[in-house]
């Protein structure tokens, strides 16, 4: 028997007057006037050490939401041993037993903490409601129940049998733990990088971004309040190198789940290389790292679906899903009409603080990303090659917030078509009609990420071409629609080349990351 393929969870509406909108202003204003102080999470203690550092909401940074207290070296190996003590009762714990801790936490997220979780992302990571509801509350849901089904059909996966032999396969956890490190973007990632390592039987020691801590704690309570035993996940606020230095060097370090920049990435599998004569086991590394995705717009497209793709690909979240439309290639024939619809739907974006559900956009994630953004728009603006079609403005005066800027490019290589901003700025190239054919090898070559892209088209040919083409230029590939908003179960999600080692979230294939199976043939 198994855990039963779920339904993905329905999306909330939080129109005016809806109970929703009532109990997630509620939550709201309670997250703002809590001031909670939050602790790290290691066995069954939480440890506050009293050096405690501030977290301020990004579209409102004069405000303290939140402390949380910063750990040393210390509590790095005392996360490790934690989890170590926690491995053997929780590999041993059946399956079933497993399953029902993630499936209930999926339950209380559904319903007891839905408000608390999404106004938790809203408020420290800066997403309005509807952002918060498809990835807190939706994906995070989606993730647990979807990887405790796919958890059951690996088990259910057994070799054949002879007669007089019984051959069986055992999908035992990795021998050690697991890492996670956690991006700010989302709060289902952070939620899942944790729990799909968990969920096959494996101990972990987790770091989140520290603009993401605010959110962490209530995923943190969420598994306390399942069931999870101490130890099985260990939340600390460690600064990165202190703990790289130790998790990486330790004999048990046996597997890296990791959502985050490339560089980092990069750097952390050097140093996981490094040190590969020291560990029992070789570790597992699985990545999603950055992206520069892509929509081509060939001349038979619907205007209407290019400029929507656009508008929600590039601008939902501020830009900040590593799947966001940053660079698009438009036909000369369309650019008219498209600007003219880019332009009168862009003015009627509202951007300012999550806390008015009507601001569409709000503030992007902290000082050093308003920075690099601010120097890129300045750079472009005063560029005699760059027109600016909207935006290329910004104000910090209250948050970080960065107006939805369209550029568009005299040349493909632009720095703006190459590097990813992670952030409300998307660039188009304008290309002659003829020259379809060649635009993709420009959109392949263009980028080092391979991760999201989509085509609008109703010429069939072209779409065919195109998904032939670019195979290779993204891991997940859109027809006729934006290049974000994965649904678990739906468009397993992750990208090769620079974007990652492509483990799709959400999927068999990542859960597989997680345990080293054992055969044994028995003969009778
Ligand atoms: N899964 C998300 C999407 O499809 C993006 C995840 C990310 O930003 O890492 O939009």
């Amino acid at each position: 028997f198994n855990v039963p393929t779920p339904t993905n969870e329905p999306v909330l509406n939080y129109g005016p007057r809806s109970v929703e909108r009532a109990a997630l202003t509620a939550a709201l204003q309670e997250g703002r006037a809590k001031q909670t102080d939050i602790p790290m999470y290691i066995g069954s203690e939480q440890v506050r050490t009293g050096k405690t550092l501030e977290i301020r909401p990004p579209h409102d940074h004069k405000h303290i939401l939140a402390t949380y207290h910063e750990g040393d070296a210390e509590h790095v190996h005392a996360a490790i041993k934690a989890a170590l003590d926690a491995k053997e009762a929780w590999e041993n714990m059946p399956w079933e037993d497993r399953a029902a801790i993630f499936l209930k936490a999926a339950d209380l997220l559904a319903g007891s903490y839905r408000a608390k979780i999404n106004a938790a992302t809203m408020l420290g990571q800066s997403k309005n409601a509807y952002q918060a509801e498809i990835d807190a509350a939706c994906e995070f849901i989606d993730f647990l129940r979807f990887n405790a089904h796919y958890m059951t059909e690996i088990y259910a996966q057994q070799p054949t049998s002879g007669k007089g032999i019984w051959n069986r396969v055992e999908f035992r956890p990795l021998e050690g733990f697991i890492f996670a490190i956690t991006p700010f973007n989302f709060t289902a990632i952070a939620g899942n990088l944790c729990a799909s390592a968990a969920m096959m039987g494996n101990v972990v020691v987790w770091k989140p971004a520290p603009t993401q801590i605010y959110a962490a704690n209530v995923i943190m309570e969420v598994f306390i309040e399942a069931g999870l035993p101490a130890g099985v996940i260990n939340l600390i606020y460690t600064d990165g190198p202190v703990a790289g230095d130790i998790i990486f060097s330790h004999p048990d370090f046996a597997g890296l789940h990791f959502t985050g920049s490339t560089g980092v990435f990069q750097n952390l599998w050097k140093t996981i290389g490094t040190n590969i004569d020291k560990y029992k086991t070789y570790p597992r590394i699985v990545g999603e790292t950055g992206g520069k995705d892509f929509v081509l717009a060939h001349p038979s497209a619907n205007v209407d679906v290019l400029n929507v793709a656009l508008l929600r690909g590039a601008f939902e979240y501020q830009g900040q899903k590593c799947s966001a439309a940053s660079r698009a290639y438009i036909p000369k024939s369309l650019w008219p009409a498209l600007k003219e619809k880019l332009q009168a739907e862009m003015a009627t974006f509202k951007v300012g603080p999550v806390e008015d559900f009507e601001n569409f956009i709000n503030a992007v994630i902290d000082e050093r990303s308003f920075d690099k953004l601010a120097k890129y728009i300045d750079a472009a603006v005063v560029d005699p090659s760059v027109e600016v079609v909207a935006g290329g403005t910004y104000d910090k005066s209250q948050g970080w917030f960065i107006n939805p800027t369209v550029l568009k490019v005299e040349d493909p290589h632009y720095v703006t078509m190459c590097d990813e901003l992670f952030g409300p700025v998307l660039t188009l190239f304008v290309y002659e009609d003829a020259e379809f054919s060649n635009v993709m090898d420009i959109i392949d070559t263009t980028s080092k990420y391979a991760l999201t892209g989509s085509i609008i088209s109703q010429d069939r040919y072209a779409i065919a071409e195109a998904t032939y083409r670019l195979r290779n230029a993204a891991g997940n590939f859109y027809v006729n629609d934006k290049p974000t908003g994965a649904v678990v179960g739906q468009q397993p999600f992750g990208g090769a080349r620079g974007s990652g080692t492509n483990d799709k979230a959400g999927s068999m294939q990542n859960l597989l990351r997680w345990v080293s199976p054992r055969t044994i043939k028995e003969t009778f």
